[in-house]
Formats: structure tokens, sequence, C-alpha cells
């Protein structure tokens, strides 16, 4: 995916999300305005009915003072009628006395200050009872917890619902970044392997012209020279198809290993003597410290060797000077310590993490210049992991690696 159309994509989205909760947010308000209009319209006609009918009461018991009014009946009359408006809440009820700016009256006394400052507030001057100041029967509905929760609720689980969302395209957007990088590198890597075939096989058919020729293949040294070209780029192209059949097999969920008793420290030395031509032509050296005594383990043969070749073939490439690879093995509270350590170009530190995934190379500097397909660690790391042991590297740029692999015996 182009890094426009990503941007694109995200900005699109931000955007949906955003108008999605303000019209959320609009919705909801609208809803409350609405239920409270509902609300105080129908505490409105309950209070005109209280009001007339306690005008009713008084005219019919002549003139009081305002000491003996009943609260207590003003209270059950009120809910009362409440409950025939359709209103279920029940409110706290108030008598306020205008000109003293006091409270007569108060059926909860604690919370007072939620009547001081409620919009349902009703004038009270019954002609029955005597008093000179203006009343007021004022009313408060305390919210509960749970009522707000409730009305809110809405609200919440559209939030909710956009970040599950907006998680949920996060990690598709993710899922495809990462679809779009293994492409990449799965390109990458074909496109090297026909590079790294090719070279052998054109290698190969030159040879071979070169000897269908009577006055060359008469002569034995040209003869001889060309057959083992023929057999070296042979035996190069060989051991490319049996590392990617071997990486291949290992990602195979039914592999199994084939464990015996080996003796490491031999297979060490012939893998260093392997490569003892190839490090003469760039006046390189390889040390060996087999420091492991007893140096057996129970693993396999295969593997093991492979795994060894590959680190010190990776030091040898990533030495673009002389290279000066160094391989021990040592014995530590109970594991088995394989070193390969190079003085080559080193990994930087935002590289290492990535260095044991499949077909991962690094891309900068001059490393590319250096033939591989990215997957030799991978398999290297697959190897430890099946032997269930642990791979870790230690790296400066410029200044090498170092591979350690510590298997169990
Ligand atoms: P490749 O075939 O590219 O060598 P590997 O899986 O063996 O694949 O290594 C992955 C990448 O790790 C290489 O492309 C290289 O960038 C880096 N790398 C591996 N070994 C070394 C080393 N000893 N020194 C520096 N870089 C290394």
């Amino acid at each position: 995916m182009k890094r426009w159309f990503r941007v694109f994509i995200i900005s699109i989205f931000a955007i949906a999300a955003v108008s999605l909760v303000v019209l959320q947010l609009i919705q909801t308000r609208r809803t409350f305005s609405i239920n409270d209009n509902m609300f105080s319209v129908g505490v409105s006609s309950a209070m005109d009915e209280v009001i007339k009918q306690l005008n009713a009461e008084v005219m019919q018991t002549g003139a009081q003072p305002i000491s003996s009014f009943n609260f207590q009946e003003l209270d059950s009359l009120i809910a009362e009628e409440m409950l025939l408006s359709g209103i279920e809440a029940h409110p706290i009820v108030g008598l306020y006395d205008g000109s003293q700016g006091s409270f007569l009256y108060s059926s909860n006394p604690k919370q007072e200050d939620l009547l001081e400052v409620s919009p349902y507030r009703y004038a009270f001057q019954p002609v029955g009872i005597v008093s000179s100041n203006q009343l007021f029967i004022i009313l408060a509905f305390p919210r509960s917890k749970f009522e707000l929760l409730d009305g809110n609720m809405y609200l919440y689980m559209s939030l909710f619902l956009v970040l599950v969302i907006a998680v949920m395209f996060v990690i598709s957007l993710r899922t495809i970044a990462n679809q779009h990088k293994l492409d990449q590198m799965k390109n990458e890597f074909i496109s090297n392997m026909t590079h790294e075939i090719k070279t052998p096989i054109s290698t190969i058919s030159l040879a071979c012209e070169m000897l269908q020729d009577n006055s060359i293949a008469q002569d034995t040294e040209n003869r001889s020279n060309f057959v083992s070209i023929i057999a070296d780029e042979n035996q190069r192209m060989r051991a490319l198809v049996e590392t990617i059949l071997q990486s291949a097999k290992m990602s195979n969920k039914n592999f199994s290993l084939k464990l015996k008793e080996i003796d490491i420290n031999p297979i060490v030395e012939s893998v260093s003597q392997s490569f003892k031509l190839t490090l003469n032509n760039r006046n390189g050296m390889i040390e060996t410290h087999l420091n492991a005594v007893p140096s057996t383990l129970f693993a396999d043969e295969l593997h093991i060797t492979n795994l060894i070749y590959n680190l010190v073939d990776n030091g040898i490439k990533y030495s673009p000077d002389k290279p000066h690879i160094i391989v021990s093995t040592e014995r530590l509270n109970g594991h088995f310590i394989i070193k390969v350590q190079d003085h080559g170009i080193g990994i930087a530190k935002q590289d290492q993490k990535h260095i044991f995934d499949k077909f991962y190379r690094v891309s900068t500097g001059n490393v590319h210049n250096v033939k591989g397909f990215g997957i030799g660690l991978n398999y290297v790391a697959q190897v430890v992991r099946l032997h269930h042991g642990t791979i870790s590297l230690e790296s400066e740029p410029g200044k090498g690696a170092t591979f350690t692999i510590s298997l169990v015996g």
C-alpha cells in the first residue's frame, strides 16, 4: 500500500470516527433535552393539580396560621400527583418563605442546597392560610448515580464502539503493512536466488562449451581445471538449494530432529577446515578455542553442523577486510556454549531485533554488496529453538559481531 494512500485512508477514518462521536453527542444531548422538557411539563401539570387541591382544602377549613399547615400531607399529595402524571422520581419537597429567604419546611433538610438551586419552584399563596409572606413550593429531583449512568450509557457505549473499531482498524493496517513488507522481502529473495543460480549455471555452461572444444579438452591441465570449476559451481548450487530446503523443512510443523550423542569439538574443527581455502584467498584466519570437556551433546548432527557453518560463513561474508573469526566451545553451569565471533561490519542496534526474522537483510551501507537470502540466521534460530536452547547477539557497528548459543546438556 502506498504511503499517500495509507495517509488518505487514515485521515478518512479519523474524520469519520470524530464525526460519528460528534453526531452521537448531539443526538444524546437532543434526547436529554426532549426528556427534560417532557419531565418539566409533567411536573408543572402535577404541581398545578397539587396547588389546586391545597387551595380547595384550605378554603374548606377556613383561615389558619401557617404553623398548623400539614406538611406531611403536602409530601404525600405531591407524590400522588407525580405518579398520576407518570413521573416515577421522588422529589425533595420544600416550602420556601420568599421574604425571609429561608425554608419553613423541607422533606430532607440535608439536601436543602439542592432545593435552593432547583428550577422547579411554584408560587403558593392559599387564601385560607394566614401569612403575609410570599411562599413557594420548591421541588428538587436528586439524580441517582444509576440514573446518570443510564443517561450517559448510550454515549459511553458509542465511544467504546468507536474505540473498538479504531483498534481493529489499526490492527488491519498493521497487518496490511506487514504483508506488504513480507511481499517485498519475498520478491527480493526470489530475485537474489535467481541471480545466485544464474551465475553458476552460466559458468557451468561456459566450462562445458570449453570442454566440447577438442583443442582445449585434449590438454589435461585445462580439462581438469574446467572439470573442477563445474564441480565447484555444482557444489555451490547444491549448498544453496540445501539451505533453502532445510529452512523450508524446519517451518513444517511435523519436523523433528534426529537426536543422538554427537561430539561438537570435532564438528567445529571440520567446519573451520572447510573455510581455510576461502580464508587463505582473503588473507583471513580462523581460530578455534575448544574448551568444552567433554564435548559430547545430545543433538542433531546435520543441523548443528549447518548452524556452525552458517555463523562462520556470515562472519566471513560480513568482514570486508581480512576476516578474523574465532569459534569457541565451553561448558558453563550445565550449558554447552558455542560462540562465533567476527571483527566485521557489525550490526546496528535497530537491526539486531529483526536479524533472526525470515528474509530480513540489513539494507544500509555496503551490506547489499554481499550476496545472501536472509534465511541463514532464521534457520540458525530455528535449530536452536528446536534444541530448546537460546541464541544471543552482541554487536557494535564497525566492531564485529559475536553470536552465543547456549544448549542444554
Ligand atoms: P544472508 O543470507 O543475508 O546473510 P542471514 O539470515 O544469514 O542472511 O543474515 C541476515 C542479515 O543479518 C544479513 O543480511 C546481514 O545484514 C546480517 N548479518 C548476519 N550475520 C552478520 C555478521 N556476522 N555481521 C554483520 N551482519 C550480519
